[in-house]
């Protein structure tokens, strides 16, 4: 395997990663003084600034795990073994750090935070599962100890979408928690399935100063992690989320733990449809990308007038998009048949043109959903 040495330079909430062929970087941007309240001014401390350095490091590296790091920042060694676990993971050999001009400021500051399990922080996307985990959390915690942080700019594509989604599922659902979005700034090269490499974890140590603030021990996020297995990232498994909360709680001496409820994708619809149907047409996980998205829309608006998903950011062809309707399918009965049915029979004919594109994420529960709610809608139709 070749040789690959990079260098991350570090400046307060900057990072940037430099190779032989290219730079990277990623940094938290400061609030303009205009924006909506929810842009908050990041936590400024040794341990918010040692956290976003380490897990920005791991984040930068995910993408073409290279053999020799170079940095002027201390890298905690807590945070080191989450990174050798996620190298080994992926077959790669542990990389070797290499110190230069180190920064001062090294180790962090553990202040002393009173923390409470009575509180929670829901890592928020705007999706189905980010709405489901709120509605969850707020349900046994009530709205006050509940917190919704998106991390804006996270997943570079969608991004400028999901944090308009974001803002207006705050704004026009009265039972939505406070919200606080930090606003990163991501030149990072990591895409496709590849991010989840690191992703998650990334985002939730950028949580971590924001919890502690609130006082909240428990950081929510999505669940239906994976066993080891092939088709599965190191931060979408079990034993990844494990190590990552054992690593934490040596480095801050409180029990802060990541946790997740595990739901398939119908099963999490059916409860927001039935309980929070005021959420259902704000969901925003759309995969499509967006300059393709209101083209994808207008058959839809065509064919299926009465049976959309009502955000219009939403393509309504995409997987993501399919399973919300599959669910809405299985979960209301008063839709016109006719569109439902044309809804249903165009999804198996995309399945079957798909298969292969798409098979791997396409889980089993989708399937069964569709032949359920086909066979449902074929009954009262007759
Ligand atoms: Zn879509």
């Amino acid at each position: 395997m070749e040789n690959k040495e990079v260098t991350i330079l570090s400046n307060e909430y900057s990072l940037r990663m430099v190779d032989d062929d290219e730079t990277q970087s990623l940094s938290i941007v400061k609030p303009s003084n205009n924006l909506d309240v929810a842009y908050i001014e990041y936590p400024n401390n040794t341990l918010s600034r040692s956290l976003f350095k380490n897990f920005g490091l791991m984040h930068l590296v995910a993408n073409s795990f290279p053999n020799v790091i170079r940095i002027n920042f201390l890298l905690i060694p807590e945070v080191f073994e989450i990174v050798q676990a996620m190298y080994a993971f992926n077959k790669r050999a542990i990389p070797k750090i290499k110190y230069f001009d180190i920064e001062q400021e090294t180790t962090p500051n553990l202040l002393e935070y009173k923390l409470t399990d009575r509180k929670a922080v829901v890592a928020f996307s705007g999706g189905k599962d980010s709405l489901w985990n709120v509605w969850r959390m707020t349900k046994s915690l009530g709205i006050d100890n509940v917190l919704a942080v998106h991390i804006a700019g996270i997943n570079r594509s969608v991004s400028a979408q999901e944090e308009k989604d974001t803002l207006a599922q705050r704004k026009t659902l009265r039972d939505f928690p406070q919200l606080k979005i930090v606003k990163l700034k991501n030149g990072s090269r990591i895409s496709g399935k590849s991010v989840m490499r690191s992703r998650d974890m990334f985002i939730t140590s950028l949580i971590i100063p924001i919890a502690l603030e609130f006082g909240a021990s428990r950081i929510v996020i999505e669940g239906n992690m994976g066993k080891q297995d092939q088709n599965y990232q190191f931060t979408e498994t079990e034993s990844s989320w494990k190590l990552y909360n054992k690593k934490i709680e040596e480095l801050i001496g409180s029990p802060i733990k990541v946790e997740w409820e595990d739901a398939d994708d119908v099963e999490c619809l059916a409860d927001l449809i039935k309980y929070w149907p005021r959420s259902v047409p704000t969901i925003s996980n759309c995969f499509s990308p967006p300059f393709a998205r209101k083209n994808l829309r207008k058959k839809w608006l065509e064919k299926t007038p009465n049976f959309i998903l009502q955000n219009p950011s939403q393509c309504g062809s995409c997987i993501k998009c399919r399973i919300v309707r599959i669910a809405m399918a299985l979960n209301n009965l008063n839709y016109p048949a006719e569109e439902v049915i044309f809804f249903l029979k165009d999804t198996k004919e995309w399945l079957k043109a798909k298969k292969d594109g798409v098979s791997d994420i396409i889980g089993q529960d989708f399937y069964s959903s569709l032949d359920k709610a086909i066979d449902v809608w074929d009954n009262l139709n007759n």
